[in-house]
């Protein structure tokens, strides 16, 4: 059985302030049979390992292929663990779309991350155009089958399916909808790599996931968790976290 899975991606917002206020609130909250992870902007993963809970973990939410030298502006892989990092999150639309990067980028970005044990919440997802053009299940195998390649032990890779046309919009899609994607999703790791990774491999859900519209998604067999972004930085994430109790 797959053990539900939380994230919460900060993306760009936080302070050491805010740090000092959330997370008491968050280390106070009941948290049974879910694996959480935060993730907040890289110079506050150091703190923010130092404040939260143990049983919850840190993620970064991007990182580079390599793990040192002449890159301005990067962290590495190595630098994120070294700071209280267990995972990264990597393929995000927002660094597919404003920061351009390329499946076979953001492939290799898993592979150096996987390679130094860290754990990988690997994004893929349609943008509405790609939807309403009938090409919802095409753009993601494209997407997921660029990261499968590089991943040998899929014990350390979370797949987050997050249609771009819901991220940050308020429209979060179907049970449903999402139901469907991933129940497919989950059909081509069986063809294309194997049972096993098939049956054991979290595909969690992001895109305008709040308190309210958590539960009948999480009731859906093939929703394993959720990737929040906006409702993490609110008490809210807490209903959230529990959305399976
Ligand atoms: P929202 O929850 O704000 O729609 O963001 C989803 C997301 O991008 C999580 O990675």
């Amino acid at each position: 059985t797959r053990k539900f899975f939380v994230g919460g991606n900060w993306k760009l917002n936080g302070t050491r302030d805010f740090v000092e206020t959330f997370v008491p609130i968050l280390n106070a909250s009941p948290s049974e049979n879910v694996e959480v992870v935060v993730a907040p902007p890289s110079p506050l993963i150091a703190l923010v390992r130092g404040r939260l809970r143990e049983d919850w973990g840190v993620s970064a939410q991007n990182c580079w292929k390599v793990a040192a030298g002449a890159f301005t502006g990067e962290i590495s892989a190595e630098l994120a663990k070294d700071v209280g990092a267990k995972w990264v999150i990597l393929g995000h639309s927002e660094r597919r779309t404003i920061f351009h990067e390329s499946d076979e980028l953001i492939a290799e970005k898993v592979a150096h991350a996987l390679a130094i044990d860290l754990k990988v919440i690997a994004c893929i997802g349609e943008t509405l155009a790609e939807r309403e053009a009938g090409q919802t299940l095409d753009v993601v195998y494209r997407q997921l089958k660029a990261i499968a390649g590089k991943v040998s032990n899929w014990s350390g890779v979370v797949i987050a399916y997050e249609p771009v046309w819901a991220i940050g919009t308020g429209k979060v899609a179907t049970p449903a909808q999402a139901q469907e994607v991933h129940a497919a999703l989950r059909t081509w790791l069986t063809s294309n790599v194997s049972v096993d990774a098939s049956s054991s491999t979290r595909i969690i859900y992001g895109g305008s996931v709040t308190a309210d519209n958590c539960n009948e998604l999480a009731k859906q067999g093939d929703i394993d968790g959720f990737l929040v972004g906006g409702a993490s930085l609110k008490p809210d994430f807490v209903k959230i976290v529990n959305a399976k109790l």
